[in-house]
């Protein structure tokens, strides 16, 4: 079930540092029609809405080749979040997990990402679909599909050592 803020039973907060220690630029802002979390899905859906995605200058001309793709990786901060749930009771039905064993809003550093297909330019926005974010969400980055990008090199001994 979607939260505001409230915590849930089994739910375990902690004291965060200052968030001060890594700095981001939003370099744009997510358009969709979701004003409130409480009505957003939990996941983008390939046959979801439109949405559009405006990109800030100075970072336009970072969008050239973009349209090449099909498919983006789209990040972006979840601002609307708390960040200092550890435990979490996501169905609010008394089971509880770790934090880094969910895909939740809620975290430390509150990132979330989609595969968004693209199907349309407007000049410096991108219009996609499969978001899963609130109406405003400010935009961190944007990847072609990792998919694409299998390693080139053969494996190599020390690939997979540890330490
Ligand atoms: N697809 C992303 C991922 O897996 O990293 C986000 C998944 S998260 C479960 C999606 C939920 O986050 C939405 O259903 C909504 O409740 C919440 N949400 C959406 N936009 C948000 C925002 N700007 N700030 C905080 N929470 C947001």
């Amino acid at each position: 079930m979607v939260r505001e803020n409230e915590i849930r039973q089994g739910e375990r907060a902690v004291a965060p540092p200052p968030p001060t220690d890594a700095g981001l630029v939003f370099i744009g802002v997510i358009r969709t029609p979701w004003t409130s979390r409480m009505v957003t899905p939990r996941q983008g859906r390939a046959d979801g809405p439109v949405c559009r995605i405006e990109v800030f200058d100075p970072w336009r001309e970072a969008l050239a080749g973009v349209a090449a793709f099909e498919r983006l990786e789209v990040l972006y901060w979840l601002h609307l979040s708390r960040r200092d749930l550890v435990m979490q009771s996501p169905a609010n039905d008394g089971s509880t997990r770790g934090t880094f064993a969910l895909r939740s809003p809620v975290r430390p550093n509150p990132i979330g990402t989609s595969i968004a297909t693209l199907v349309g330019f407007e000049g410096a926005t991108l219009l996609v679909k499969g978001m899963d974010c609130v109406d405003g969400t400010p935009l961190l980055d944007l990847k072609p599909d990792r998919e694409l990008f299998k390693p080139i090199a053969p494996p190599q001994t020390g690939d997979f050592e540890i330490g």
